[in-house]
């Protein structure tokens, strides 16, 4: 493909040579890329110089922005004393020792071991396929099905993908495979029936959740995975009561319940887990992004007694667990991931949260909530959403076709806002959690002036 003669260099190479995740080729042959080259704590500047706040941290995950040098040190101190080791068959080291005891002594329930994978498709590929294990060691070979939700997101690996339950991760893939199943959003705006109260909604999400356990089987399903709160989906908050309603079903039918906690883990919802905030109690527990605010990549996966002790057993049938990647506890990302656990203590990161996720989350409702355009603010802690909707009384949408919230991300990104918009033209607020009340200020004046702008374009 030759690129648009207008593009600056780097971006004509860009469009010569890169195949961009999550991007339209098409359009993106025509635009071009936008070029970051440099961050500054929140904000990050293109190959132009101009700077944007990043509202979203990259993609949820640069907790500490994007100019940490203690976690710089902590890879080059790392990487030379030891770059690489792994850890099959019994290998270790130490930046995987400690940061595997510093997960489980912050874990939000009792959890009995930790494994590394790279990202958060990796650990709930790995998690889906510590299920299957495990019902096979307990000699339980038709429990396997797993239950997303519909509107959830766990990634885009073969097994991943099939969990999550956005119409883009599965149409022209084939997917989701057979034995993955999706129950309904918990979403109250969208989702209540007149008249419905948010106890009610949440008893009919765990009937729903039900109902499809015994019309599969409940010998059939194994698993249930859910991020406490949904975030690619639209940061979706589930109804008061939904999480022990959901693990009551789970119980009477010996479900596994995984929390994925890629995006909620370490502070984002308020406390340390999703899982607390959320009254999520897991079996299993997997996180990413800011396990080493994206400075690295690296993924965990946690699980407890209950699904340790029958897959060791299988192990030691077998021989061996046969799963693991080369990169598993990687002692670079692994140093990273320790250093960012200690910074956040050494910060006192929950109670910054605890002070800007509150100042965040009114002035959203104070600036927002009766703009024409807006139909709800949500979200609690530094994670929150605003959806734009056609008609605000009967909560409808626009038009997908219309883009109105990728047209008013645009329209941020000109203010020098990195935004991002979500299914639903929901316009995400993920930032780093180390940002400022002054930096949420100014991130919610561009929100403003874009929803002006959008506003005048809608006319
Ligand atoms: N799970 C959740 C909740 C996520 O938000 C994401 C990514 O955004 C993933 C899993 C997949 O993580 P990755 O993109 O690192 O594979």
């Amino acid at each position: 493909m030759t690129p648009p003669a207008r593009l600056n260099s780097l971006a004509a190479r860009d469009v010569a040579a890169v195949f961009h995740p999550y991007t339209d080729q098409i359009a993106h042959a025509e635009n071009g890329p936008v070029v970051i080259s440099r961050g500054n704590g929140v904000r990050v500047l293109d190959d132009a110089g101009k700077s944007y706040i990043d509202v979203v941290a990259g993609l949820w995950c640069a907790a500490l922005g994007f100019s940490n040098e203690r976690l710089v040190e902590a890879a080059t101190r790392q990487m030379r004393a030891l770059p690489f080791y792994h850890a099959f068959g019994s290998k270790s080291h130490e930046p995987m020792i400690e940061l595997s005891e510093m997960l489980l002594a912050r874990a939000p329930v009792p959890m009995s071991k930790v494994f590394f994978a790279n990202s958060g498709s990796e650990a709930n590929d790995s998690a889906i396929k510590m299920v299957w294990y495990y019902n096979n060691a307990r000699g339980l070979h038709e429990k396997k099905k797993i239950i997303g939700r519909i509107k959830g997101y766990h990634g885009i690996t073969l097994a991943s993908a099939s969990l999550t339950g956005l119409p883009y991760n599965h149409k022209s893939f084939d997917l989701p495979l057979p034995g993955f199943l999706h129950t309904m959003t918990p979403h109250f705006y969208h989702g209540a029936l007149p008249g419905e109260t948010e106890a009610e909604f949440a008893t009919r999400c765990a009937d729903e959740l039900e109902k499809l356990i015994l019309a599969e089987g409940p010998e059939t399903v194994a698993a249930l995975f859910a991020e406490p709160i949904m975030g690619a989906g639209g940061v979706l908050i589930p109804p008061a009561g939904y999480f022990p309603k959901i693990k009551a079903v789970l119980d009477k039918y010996d479900v596994l319940l995984v929390a994925d906690e890629v995006i909620c883990g370490f502070g984002r919802t308020g406390q340390y887990w999703g899982s607390q905030t959320m009254a999520v109690q897991p079996d299993i527990l997997t996180c990413a992004k800011a396990l080493s605010a994206a400075y690295l990549p690296i993924s965990a996966v946690m699980v407890n007694d209950r699904v340790f002790g029958p897959i060791a057993e299988e192990t030691h049938k077998l021989g061996t667990f046969g799963h693991g990647f080369t990169y598993s506890g990687h002692p670079v990302a692994a140093a990273v991931a320790v250093e960012t656990l200690k910074i956040y203590d050494e910060m006192n990161m929950l109670d910054h949260v605890g002070d800007v996720g509150p100042y965040m989350q009114s002035e959203l409702r104070r600036r927002f909530t009766d703009h024409p355009l807006v139909g709800e603010v949500r979200g609690t802690g530094l994670i929150a959403a605003i959806e734009l909707v056609e008609d605000k009384a009967e909560h409808r949408n626009f038009d997908a076709g219309r883009k109105v919230g990728a047209r008013t991300a645009k329209h941020m990104e000109n203010l020098g806002v990195i935004g991002r918009a979500l299914p639903g033209d929901g316009l995400a607020f993920s930032p780093p959690l180390i940002i400022t009340k002054s930096e949420i200020d100014e991130v919610l004046d561009g929100v403003e002036k874009a929803l002006a702008a959008i506003t005048v374009d809608l006319r």
